[in-house]
């Protein structure tokens, strides 16, 4: 049977999720006709323009095992150009404290985001049924009739047909806007007021003359300032990628290289020597700052006709480093449903028998996952930047870990259900919230007992004890 006869799916959207789902698609047979609107970054012109500009991901479980399900060797190529991150890294006035991910050694990885798409692009076009059509944009779809209107290379208009379109386009989604106009599209957009500029610390010298890494480079470093942060994600050509975090205004405030400085040396003094205050000044002056949007839509698919996947379905805020990981799962899961529901080649009424049902199933199962990590992206923040310096927190995680340790089907931690597992992500929500009520319950006996320890072995020791509280005491009286 020929690729047509299987039927012919359009991504829009050569980015992570939709050069993936191009290879899915290729493999279940389909004819795949993948657009992307920029020129196609694997030519050395564009990979000149973009040295410097590239951001690295923390790719985990669920995008890990989206890239293993294809069964090529995508999985192990792009671990091996990246770097694992075991722990947090904690700076607090010049001290650094490592907290780790897991109780059991796993880690997450710091991949480079344009060497992936590369692999991604050149893993798709390996297959003859995939054909990559670069400066390719998405202008209107008429959604009735499956037609994609595109502007090809800014010269000309051109409009192609297929059984089935996907939006993989991103956080501002053409597709998803053009199916809203035709559906009734729940969709919800909300910015918060954090935005982000990146800088690069550059590889230190070794003592063997070599370069090597500034910092340690198995840790994803913070810096964390309650309202804002500094973070740093290791390369593989031992440079760390930084990314300041902080609210709008505050970037606004930094006008001249001074006050960069002046913040930087109240703030972040120990990153200073380690991107160095030329390096920052450019960086800081010159890069642009992002916007952090949360998306919501719902449903994802509009009939048998067109879906949304990855940013173009759920955009989040980047502080569990999941919008990647999401996006590569949507692929799996999409999947998973369409071998489920036997999908058949088009029919003689120009329609794929299953797929209806297959695309609703789809949305049923996946908005709410969505939705419940663009919500923990959003709680993350929180705890990357206040929680991490909080002894509550700190002695909440250390009790979870020791439970998760010695009982690991009993109290299972929610990064650990999120990072190092494929559990969608709104059961590890509602596994969480029952979890919670365990562990404050453990936490109350745990302190209880020690206080009544402490009462029972100071009763004891009255005698020794009582001088001292009182002599206590009345250091504190004269301090106030
Ligand atoms: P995109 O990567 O946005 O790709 C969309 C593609 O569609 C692009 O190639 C674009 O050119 C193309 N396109 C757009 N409009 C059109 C059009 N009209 N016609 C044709 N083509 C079009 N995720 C993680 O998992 N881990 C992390 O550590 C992490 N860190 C992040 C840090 C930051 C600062 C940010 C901002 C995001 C981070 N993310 C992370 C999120 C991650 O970058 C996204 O979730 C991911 O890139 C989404 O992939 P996508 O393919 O859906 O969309």
């Amino acid at each position: 049977m020929s690729n047509e006869e299987q039927g012919v799916v359009g991504i829009v959207g050569a980015g992570l999720v939709g050069a993936l789902n191009a290879i899915y698609f290729a493999q279940r047979g389909w004819k795949v006709e993948l657009y992307e609107l920029r020129p196609d970054m694997r030519l050395p012109v564009h990979r000149e323009s973009r040295r410097g500009k590239s951001i690295n991901l923390a790719l985990s479980e669920r995008g890990l095992s989206a890239l293993r399900a294809t069964g090529l060797d995508l999985e192990k190529t792009i671990l091996e150009a990246s770097v694992p991150m075991k722990a947090r890294m904690v700076h607090i006035n010049g001290t650094q404290m490592s907290q780790a991910y897991s109780v059991n050694g796993k880690h997450i990885n710091a991949v480079d985001r344009a060497r992936l798409n590369e692999l991604l692009l050149d893993a798709a076009e390996e297959m003859k049924n995939v054909t990559v059509h670069f400066e390719h944009r998405l202008l209107q779809a008429d959604m009735d009739n499956n037609n994609l209107e595109f502007m090809v290379a800014n010269e000309e208009k051109r409009v192609y047909h297929h059984d089935l379109v996907i939006g993989a386009d991103g956080a501002y989604s053409k597709m998803r806007s053009q199916m809203m106009r035709r559906m009734r599209m729940d969709y919800n957009q909300e910015y918060i007021d954090t935005g982000y500029c990146e800088l690069s610390m550059p590889p230190a010298t070794g003592p063997d003359g070599k370069p090597t890494f500034a910092l340690d480079p198995n840790h994803l470093h913070i810096w964390p300032r309650h309202t804002f942060m500094l973070i740093a994600l290791p390369n593989p050509d031992y440079s760390f990628t930084c990314t300041l975090f902080m609210p709008f205004q505050m970037f606004e405030d930094i006008k001249t290289e001074e006050q960069l400085i002046q913040f930087f040396t109240e703030n972040f003094l120990d990153s200073i020597p380690l991107i160095g205050e030329e390096s920052l000044k450019k960086d800081f002056f010159a890069n642009p700052r992002g916007s952090l949007v949360t998306v919501k839509a719902s449903p994802h698919n509009y009939e048998d006709k067109s879906l949304i996947i990855g940013d173009a379905a759920h955009a989040m805020v980047p502080f569990y480093g999941q919008g990647m990981n999401c996006g590569f799962q949507d692929v799996e899961v999409l999947h998973q449903i369409l071998d489920r529901h036997h999908i058949k080649p088009v029919s003689k009424s120009n329609r794929i028998e299953g797929l209806k049902e297959a695309l609703d199933d789809y949305s049923k199962t996946r908005v709410k996952d969505a939705h419940a990590i663009c919500d923990l992206a959003l709680y993350n923040y929180y705890e990357m930047s206040h929680a991490v310096t909080s002894i509550k927190f700190l002695a909440r995680k250390k009790l979870e870990g020791v439970i998760h340790y010695w009982f690991p089907s009993i109290i299972i931690p929610l990064y650990t259900m999120v990072s190092f597992s494929t559990l969608p992500y709104s059961r590890a929500i509602e596994r969480w919230h029952r979890q919670s009520h365990w562990l404050n319950v453990a936490m109350i006996s745990t302190t209880l007992a020690t206080a009544s320890l402490v009462a029972s072995v100071g009763f004891k020791y009255r005698d020794q004890f009582l001088p001292t509280v009182r002599s206590a005491i009345d250091t504190m009286k004269h301090l106030f």
